[in-house]
């Protein structure tokens, strides 16, 4: 068997056509919608895909601004970063994105992202919402998943989903995005023992790990589908996904590229999502004003 390829192309396509009716609709109360991405690394499979976020951002008309604070930046001057985008009427949505300086801990400092404004869906609000079935942002990777998996009308009610990673922004966000079309999840972490037991019942297999080659074709039933989440840079420069295409094509039935896959769809949700919050501030169906820790927004 040779599994056929599920490109992103298609699926990022129907989205940005999504994202253009949003932008028709800004237009006519005279919003410009602001993305701002804050970025404190200089790791550069990080700065690749931010710079693929701005490129989307920037095709579709929405303004993208990179706030650069440093491989050093200290977690108090992110916060406040944060909280002032947060606060900012010309910003309708806010990524911070991974990773930071060392020593600097992420999972609290998504709370100075405002909810309303939190199109990658980090704020802890967010996920929660997700998770009790409440309207909120997903985290764009776990979307861009079940958007593909649904575009090329791949089932899960009833059937096994295997999840490779439990990270809060794609492992955790997408058990609840399956849960609610029905599907019977597992999800496997670095303590799944052997991999191989969890992944091989699935007919649907997805890895968001971060480590090249970690899926084979050993991992995989016949005729799975296998969707790859990972970006990993290799030393000669390549983009790769945790999936060993080659003898994972021989077993799936279909397997979705890297690059060309996942991440495509990822960055055109992230332009949907802030288009979607802009509308949603401008007719005043949620406060613009920060939500940092304490605060109920
Ligand atoms: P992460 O926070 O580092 O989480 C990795 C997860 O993989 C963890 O749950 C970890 O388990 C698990 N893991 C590590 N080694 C494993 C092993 N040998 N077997 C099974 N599970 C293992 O990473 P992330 O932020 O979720 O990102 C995952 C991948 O997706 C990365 O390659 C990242 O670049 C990519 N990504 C792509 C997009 C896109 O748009 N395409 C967006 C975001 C991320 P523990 O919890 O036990 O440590």
């Amino acid at each position: 068997m040779t599994a056929l390829q599920l490109t992103g192309g298609p699926v990022a396509r129907r989205l940005r056509a999504e994202t253009e009716a949003n932008l028709t609709a800004l237009r006519d109360r005279g919003v410009l919608p602001g993305l701002a991405v804050v970025v404190a690394t200089d790791n550069e499979a990080t700065l690749w895909y931010v710079r693929s976020i701005a490129r989307a951002a920037d095709k579709a008309g929405v303004r993208c601004t990179v706030v650069d604070l440093g491989a050093g930046a200290a977690a108090d001057e992110i916060a406040s970063t944060l909280a002032r985008l947060s606060a900012d009427e010309d910003v309708h949505g806010i990524i911070l994105q991974t990773p930071l300086p060392p020593g600097v801990a992420g999972d609290e400092l998504v709370a100075h992202i405002s909810a309303a404004k939190d199109v990658d869906g980090a704020n802890p609000l967010s996920l929660g919402r997700l998770t009790v079935g409440q309207q909120a942002f997903a985290p764009a990777t776990a979307r861009a998943v079940v958007e593909m998996l649904e575009h090329y009308e791949v089932p899960l009610a009833g059937r096994h989903v295997s999840v490779v990673g439990r990270s809060a922004v794609v492992g955790k966000p997408l058990l609840q995005l399956l849960l609610q079309r029905d599907a019977t999840v597992t999800v496997c972490h670095s303590r799944s023992r052997p991999l191989e037991r969890y992944t091989s019942e699935a007919e649907v297999v997805v890895a968001a790990v971060g480590r090249p080659g970690l899926l084979t074709g050993d991992h995989v039933r016949p005729g799975a589908v296998v969707v790859d989440v990972g970006t990993n840079v290799l030393e000669n420069g390549d983009l790769v996904g945790d999936v060993e295409p080659l003898s994972t094509a021989e077993v799936a039935s279909a397997l979705t590229p890297v690059p060309g896959g996942v991440g495509t769809v990822t960055t055109a949700l992230l332009v949907l999502h802030t288009t979607q919050a802009a509308l949603e501030l401008s007719e005043g169906l949620v406060p613009a004003r920060s939500a940092g820790p304490g605060s109920s927004a």
